[in-house]
């Protein structure tokens, strides 16, 4: 990790504005009052610059996005109500009818979703690829590709894109790009530096960190986010609130350090689980195993702590095994103090006898991972025996 991230989390300048407040007050306001009719008029004529309605700027949150756009190496940001909120209000603001995105099959459900909706309702042409080989993108290429989405590591299977590789294919052919990087944090993965347009995160994971709220945020060029605010963000209204934006500020103060341990934990974790004789592969960029590790290597600067497994026991069997997991939670969801686990079957490979294999998702919270090893192994004798 880049050391200047701790600085740009943990240093100010005095805010004399404040008496000092080392922290940003809360202005839990909607509304923001004018000296005179003149400087109010002024501030009508710039929105999305002045501090007039807190549908537009507060100053709790502009600070929180002024932030992210640093830790992002991007002109600015804007925060919303959540990720989705984000990803929809961005993917709403710079697609129109006729044009035609590529996407990563593995993306979010919800962000397909929704680029699904934008194909049913308003005649946008949606290709979804794998997303593995550049060349999955140069072959999708049509006259009318406006936006390439992608998300790397994906969330389910840990697959990767090359940043570097689909951004200079990009620009070439004069399309945007866009990733979904809540994986990596700015803390392991800064897409703006390999020439990506906007990068997107769920706030509500690892920026956040407790599990208490939920959030999103995109980050780029001015002109772009001037765009995306102009109407993804100020139309459909899905805003960050000013107490929401204290506790993700609160969160961003230790988001470099509890990265370095998340990563720390969920590679010891991982190696646990390759070794394991029901464990026929572990999804995780972090390991030699993983066949785009190379990549990794080049594009992440670390790893996020939430990865998958996949095994030939029946999906009944893991979520007896999850049943009787102690530490690791079953929830959605990750990027808290807290681990978790889900199970399920991957829909996106099949065996060599033609069955898909089931998979576990883990995420690494902040325990001891000895303890989570422990946790993990009681789990596995109790559905072995059984
Ligand atoms: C959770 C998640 C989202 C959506 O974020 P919300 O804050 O739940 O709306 C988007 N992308 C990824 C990869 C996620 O895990």
């Amino acid at each position: 990790m880049n050391e200047e991230l701790h600085n740009i989390v943990s240093h100010d300048e005095v805010d004399t504005k404040h008496s000092g407040a080392v922290n940003i007050p809360i202005y839990q306001n909607s509304l923001f009052a004018f000296e005179n009719y003149e400087s109010f008029e002024l501030a009508m004529k710039d929105v999305l610059a002045a501090t007039v309605y807190s549908r537009g700027n507060n100053p709790t949150v502009q600070y929180l996005e002024s932030k992210i756009a640093e830790l992002e190496a991007a002109e600015q940001a804007r925060c919303f109500a959540s990720g989705m909120a984000a990803i929809a209000g961005s993917l709403h603001a710079l697609l129109r009818s006729g044009d035609h995105v590529i996407c990563v099959n593995q993306a979010y459900g919800p962000t397909r979703q929704f680029l699904d909706e934008l194909s049913d309702r308003y005649r946008v042409e949606v290709t979804y690829v794998d997303g593995c080989l550049l060349s999955d993108f140069e072959e999708a290429l049509r006259p009318n590709t406006r936006l390439i989405y992608l998300e790397s590591p994906t969330s389910g299977l840990f697959q990767l894109q090359d940043l570097e590789g689909v951004a200079a294919l990009a620009k070439r052919e004069g399309i945007l790009t866009m990733i979904d990087s809540s994986w990596a944090t700015p803390c392991f993965q800064r897409p703006l530096t390999w020439g990506i347009d906007l990068v997107l995160h769920s706030m509500t994971k690892y920026f956040s960190g407790h599990s208490d709220c939920l959030g999103g945020v995109v980050a780029g060029r001015a002109d772009l986010i001037g765009e995306i605010a102009n109407k993804g963000y100020m139309l459909f209204g899905g805003v960050m609130t000013p107490h929401t934006a204290s506790l993700m500020i609160r969160g961003l103060r230790t988001l470099p350090v509890r990265m370095e341990r998340h990563q720390k934990s969920g590679l010891i974790i991982a190696e646990h689980m390759e070794k394991h004789p029901v464990v026929n592969q572990v999804n995780h960029p972090g390991l030699p195993s993983h066949p785009q590790h190379a990549l990794a290597r080049k594009q992440l600067d670390g790893y996020g702590s939430l990865f998958s497994f996949e095994t030939q026991l029946p999906v009944e069997s893991l979520k007896k095994w999850a049943d009787a997991l102690r530490y690791f939670r079953i929830g959605v969801s990750w990027g808290g103090f807290e681990s978790l686990v889900t199970v399920g079957q991957t829909p996106a490979k099949r065996n060599l006898a033609g069955n898909n294999p089931s998979v576990a998702r883990l995420y690494i919270g902040l325990e001891d991972p000895n303890t989570l090893i422990e946790d993990i192994e009681q789990a596995w004798r109790q559905v072995i025996k059984a």
